[in-house]
């Protein structure tokens, strides 16, 4: 059985950050991803972000580069996680290579997002994916998904791979919504999205970014929405059409066309469908944490009603309610690499604490951290879902409780 001292499973941002820190030490790391290249999805990050632009293919770079100088930080690749037993000197730690497990002191769970697709008739088409997967094509392996798209699911992700999109030639039809359950979208009301995309403007280029202010006020949302053509309404090039719903996609081999509806301000379907001609279609359901290995672990967590919200309690340096297993990144809830990368480096401050046995070891770093992590949030480009705040407080404050009482 090979021995390390730290497990890391995902080499996104998290993951990658933490070998670092940990590497730096002379802590030996082993690093494991499904993925044949390491960086996680920060290998098709790009966008602007204030004044400079975010190439997440660089920032992973620089992460391996770093980590290369570390002789005691091995990366393996192209494997999967598939199990982990908790024994009494540490973790067995599965994978799907075929070889011996692999025995570590302590464990980091860095497994990243997953996608949530949106099933509307045709969705099986080849042609049909989701806006990860078109973002991959585009940014990482340099391929245009098709030559006319559009894309059904309105969200931070939808909006900035649809920027990605047109940098790379693509021509979009715009983002639509996805069909209206039968008794409409309770609770949904047009204004309501236009008011969500005032959040997504301050991504427009800087000449655009008065239009955020503009959807901020109710008053030009409403005037916005009375005069909103079907075709919807560009920012940042990008068309909008938060009032227009995919009904289906059609094609015979592969996609050829979407089939839309008009929306009323009350999401119900209104008037006639018609046909738009696209080639492929991108769909955005949003995204969840993707938390099996720690419940498969015993790690206590929080669960939601439809597994968006799923996650591991957790404490400020990535401690889960069982011994020696860490999390970090999106694992956690969704943000974007900058805030990955600071949950890396606190989770390397609870993984050290761990192995030399220092509870409160390490104090000035685990603050400057924390600090690096609330800098990450403030300056965040992309707020991905603002309902992860108030679930992070509960889960903290539960992952105290718990700690407490055990
Ligand atoms: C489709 C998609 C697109 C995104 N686009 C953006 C964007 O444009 N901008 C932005 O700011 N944020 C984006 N995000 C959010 C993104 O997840 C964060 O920015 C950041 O990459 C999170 O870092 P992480 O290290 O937690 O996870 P990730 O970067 O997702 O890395 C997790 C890694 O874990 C590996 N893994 C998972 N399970 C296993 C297992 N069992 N065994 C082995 N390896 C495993 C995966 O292969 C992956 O490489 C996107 C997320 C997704 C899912």
């Amino acid at each position: 059985m090979s021995q390390t001292d730290v497990l890391v499973v995902g080499a996104g941002p998290a993951g990658l950050t933490a070998a670092q820190e940990l590497g730096r030490r002379g802590i030996r790391v082993t690093v494991i991803d499904e993925y044949p290249t390491a960086g996680g999805r920060l290998l098709g990050q790009l966008y602007q972000a204030g004044d400079h632009w975010w190439v997440g293919r660089q920032v992973a770079e620089q992460l391996l580069s770093d980590i290369s100088g570390h002789p005691a930080v091995r990366l393996r690749l192209g494997t999967s996680v598939s199990g982990l037993e908790r024994r009494d000197k540490g973790w067995v730690v599965e994978d799907t290579s075929g070889g011996e497990p692999a025995m570590a002191r302590a464990v980091l769970l860095a497994t990243g997002a997953a996608e949530i697709p949106i099933a509307i008739p045709g969705w099986t088409l080849p042609g049909v994916m989701t806006v990860g997967a078109a973002q991959v094509m585009a940014n990482v392996h340099r391929v245009r998904p098709g030559q006319r798209g559009v894309i059904v699911g309105l969200g931070a992700l939808s909006f900035a791979v649809a920027q990605e999109l047109r940098w790379a030639g693509v021509d979009l039809a715009g983002i639509v919504m996805p069909p209206p359950p039968r008794n409409g979208m309770p609770g949904w009301t047009v204004e309501e999205e236009w008011r969500k995309m005032a959040h997504l403007a301050h991504l427009a280029p800087t000449w655009m970014r008065p239009l955020s202010s503009l959807l901020r006020r109710a008053g030009w949302r409403r005037r916005l929405l009375a005069g909103a053509p079907q075709a919807g309404v560009a920012v940042a090039g990008t068309r909008l059409r938060p009032n227009v719903a995919a009904l289906a996609i059609e094609g015979d081999a592969a996609v050829s066309a979407v089939v839309l509806q008009r929306l009323n301000g009350h999401g119900n379907l209104v008037g006639e469908p018609w046909r738009e001609a696209v080639d492929f279609v991108c769909t955005s359901g949003g995204l969840r944490p993707i938390p099996d290995l720690a419940a498969a672990a015993g790690a206590a967590m929080h669960y939601s009603w439809d597994g968006r919200y799923d996650v591991p309690l957790f404490g400020p340096c990535g401690d889960t309610t069982v011994p020696g297993l860490y999390v970090a990144g999106n694992i956690l809830g969704i943000e974007g690499a900058a805030v990955a990368m600071a949950q890396g480096q606190l989770a390397s401050v609870g993984i050290l604490r761990h192995l030399l046995g220092k509870p409160d070891g390490f104090g000035p770093e685990a603050d400057q951290f924390a600090l690096q992590l609330a800098e990450a949030r403030r300056h965040a480009p992309l707020v991905f879902d603002p309902a992860w705040a108030a679930i992070h407080e509960k889960v903290m404050a539960d992952f105290q409780r718990e700690t407490r009482e055990g």
